[in-house]
């Protein structure tokens, strides 16, 4: 939970003492209280609205059809009470509101039969059916519109309190303790963003007597919770950066120069100003901890390459990191060809390099022979020892555990570290996921790159798109077909893989070759498979979705994707990203039948961009940030206001007050920050020293 409520140690803080210490509020109620997770006084006047009902009378005309609605207006029926079922029954009523005259039903309620007679003016709360003329009524209020304000807040109370019941306890905290609460921003912030206090904030937020006034007492709770957040996350950054003693890596940038122009093509000014900011890591005697993010294809392996011969040619050892064996090999291979003629031992280690051959390589490396090393997760086990690293970089780092990565930043001499991804994260995501790190971007593809060319099509044309297929493997060309993903069980995925492999070996016969590879096999089959696939033994590769990590075929030129509507579009642009490698025209065939508006919008959009930002943006979008890095430990921070989406142009703002503050002098000095500092003390960031 992200929030600055600030604890002082001294626990005669009033707000600190139990919610029952209310006058008002007795144990039965404290216990009700409990189970929402409120045990004292600041619990209770932090736990925020989720929403706000809208009692304001309006014009039915400006009442959208299914809208929630108050009306105010006179019966003009005796109702009509009818039971059905067991306890069911339908109430229903004409009451003429201004000049509509419109039907009434309530269900379940049949004692308000006695409540409602004609001519009585009454308010009634529902929604809307406008086709109907009728409102679907939830609320009923004998007389005119009670209800004052008109705005309420909503809270999520589980069923243990009624809404009513919640705002008269909240109500009791505010006039009694609100003299307690302090101001946690300084005033030159609330002034220069017009900020309401904290105060009148709280009060606002729980007792809109507007909706612009609801706006902003929001407005600056989530300023607040940004700005914290984000202080946090800047002190951390600058620890890493600081107090990690890192080593000063004097690169040879004659050297460096040299093998940049000794590769086959020139870097783009994307891949050159990022190994600038790299490079200017390694020199610096602070520990670099950045996240590289380049979208698939962007040439992020020159880059790696590049930064491992700096390290290199300063004296020290380098090491690359990646999820699978075949990748490892692709990427021991290509660094080999580029930096053998510039002096550099490359080697390989994987679990498969055993015995004998295992020992003498890992006597080289710690003899310091051999300058760098690649391979999996096998690289950060106990038993390899560096002489001197230097740089570790990882390769698609979301497929690392967090344990793997803090085992990977303890390893040797605190190495500079590096971690690249293919999976373009949403800028705020990134604000707030990566807050800690440095981030750098290649925003650009190299020149020249032919767009691969995407199309939707329905399930019902899968025979066209067969033929399509055919004709590209008649040009010698080979294809991917990925199978349906279904979410919940890896065993019906490969069920799915099995069938349409069958189906396919049955309709290509022995024209072309048929491949299946799937989680389920065992690595060195999916080794052997993906293998023969490169080397064209296979011109087609039925897969389930672990082909989506890197491998790199240039003479695959299609993709077919069966069930494209469960992908995330994330996911989607990495799978498409197998093609489009070499110098063809590549083609990606997306089979779906979308049965949603947001599903055909998906599919819409994947034909319309090849940009990995983009399609990462909208999936945000059209996911929620839950989802983005799937469910699990996605790390995401929580706010109890703010909406990392919604309030994104704040995440900004605070971001970077935030970056200012930790910076300056003045915050780790001047009295007016002094609750800043204490919070970053509580959350264990600082020891409450000062810095510098
Ligand atoms: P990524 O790892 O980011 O997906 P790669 O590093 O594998 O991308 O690069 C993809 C392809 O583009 C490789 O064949 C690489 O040689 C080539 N490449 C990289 N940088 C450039 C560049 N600046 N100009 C032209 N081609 C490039
Ligand atoms: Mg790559």
């Amino acid at each position: 939970m992200e929030h600055p409520s600030v604890k002082t140690n001294h626990d005669h803080q009033p707000l600190h003492q139990p919610v029952h210490t209310l006058k008002g509020i007795g144990k039965e109620t404290a216990a009700q209280l409990s189970e929402l997770g409120i045990f004292t006084i600041e619990e209770l006047l932090e736990y925020f609205p989720h929403r706000y009902e809208d009692y304001r009378l309006r014009d039915l005309a400006e009442v959208a059809h299914d809208e929630r609605v108050t009306v105010e207006g006179k019966v003009h029926s005796v109702p009509s009470l009818m039971f059905y079922g067991k306890k069911k029954s339908r109430l229903t009523l004409k009451v003429l509101v201004g000049r509509y005259l419109i039907s009434v039903v309530f269900f379940n309620q049949p004692y308000l039969k006695n409540k409602m007679n004609v001519n009585d003016t009454v308010t009634i709360t529902g929604k809307w059916d406008k086709h109907r003329q009728t409102i679907n009524a939830q609320l009923f209020e004998a007389g005119p519109h009670q209800k004052q304000g008109d705005f309420e807040a909503v809270y999520a109370l589980k069923g243990l309190v009624s809404g009513k019941q919640f705002r008269k306890y909240m109500g009791l905290a505010l006039s009694q303790f609100s003299d307690h609460l302090h101001e946690t921003l300084p005033d030159s912030f609330l002034q220069k963003y017009k900020l309401l206090h904290r105060r009148e904030a709280l009060r606002s937020l729980h007792f809109p007597a507007s909706q612009e006034e609801m706006k902003q007492a929001r407005r600056r709770f989530v300023y607040e919770e940004f700005l914290y957040f984000q202080l946090k996350m800047q002190a951390l950054r600058k620890f890493e950066r600081e107090q990690s003693k890192g080593m000063s890596q004097s690169y040879d940038l004659q050297k460096l120069k040299q093998f940049i122009d000794s590769l086959p093509f020139s870097l783009t000014g994307a891949q050159k100003r990022v190994v600038n900011e790299i490079c200017a890591d390694l020199l610096s005697p602070y520990r670099m901890n950045r996240l590289l993010q380049g979208d698939v294809g962007s040439g992020k392996t020159a880059v790696a390459a590049i930064c491992l011969y700096a390290t290199v040619t300063a004296g020290f050892q380098g090491a690359l990191m990646v999820p699978t064996e075949i990748l490892a090999e692709q990427h021991a291979e290509s660094l080999h060809a580029m930096l053998e003629p510039m002096g550099v031992t490359v080697a390989l280690l994987t679990s498969s390099v055993k015995g004998k051959r295992r020992k003498e390589l890992l006597g080289r490396l710690s003899a310091g022979e051999i300058d760098i090393l690649i391979g999996t997760h096998a690289l950060i086990q106990d038993e390899v020892d560096f002489q001197r690293l230097g740089l570790v970089i990882t390769d698609e780092q979301h497929r690392f555990g967090v344990q793997q990565r803090r085992v990977l930043r303890e390893k040797g001499e605190s190495p500079d570290v590096l971690f690249m991804t293919a999976t373009p994260i949403p800028r705020t995501l990134a604000i707030t996921v990566f807050g800690e790190m440095d981030v750098s971007i290649i925003d650009e593809m190299p020149a020249g790159r032919k767009a691969i060319e995407t199309y939707w099509a329905k399930e019902e044309m899968l025979d066209r798109v067969l033929g399509f297929m055919e004709k590209e493997l008649v040009k010698g060309r080979q294809v991917y077909v990925i199978c349906p993903l279904i979410e919940e069980s890896e065993k019906l995925d490969v069920q799915n893989a099995l069938d349409v492999h069958s189906q396919l070996v049955h309709y290509f016969h022995s024209k072309y070759q048929v491949g299946l590879m799937h989680g389920r096999l065992p690595s060195e089959e999916k080794d052997r498979v993906m293998k023969e696939f490169s080397d064209n033994q296979l011109q087609v590769l039925v897969s389930t979705t672990v082909v989506e990590v890197g491998v790199n075929v240039p003479n695959a030129t299609m993709m077919v994707i069966y069930d494209a509507e469960r992908f995330g579009l994330s996911q989607l642009h990495q799978l498409r990203g197998r093609v489009g490698r070499g110098s063809e025209q590549s083609y990606c065939i997306l089979l779906a039948n979308p049965k949603t508006e947001v599903g055909q919008e998906r599919m819409k959009v994947m034909t319309e961009t090849n940009d990995g930002f983009v399609l990462s943006e909208k999936d945000l979008e059209l996911r929620g940030p839950g989802d983005f890095f799937g469910r699990k430990q996605s790390g995401l921070p929580e706010f109890k206001v703010a909406d990392m989406i919604h309030d994104y142009r704040a995440l900004e703002v605070a971001r970077d007050d935030a970056k200012r503050l930790i910076e300056s002098k003045e915050f780790w000095e001047l009295e007016e920050y002094a609750v800043m500092r204490e919070y970053l003390v509580q959350t264990g960031v600082t020891s409450g020293e000062k810095l510098d």
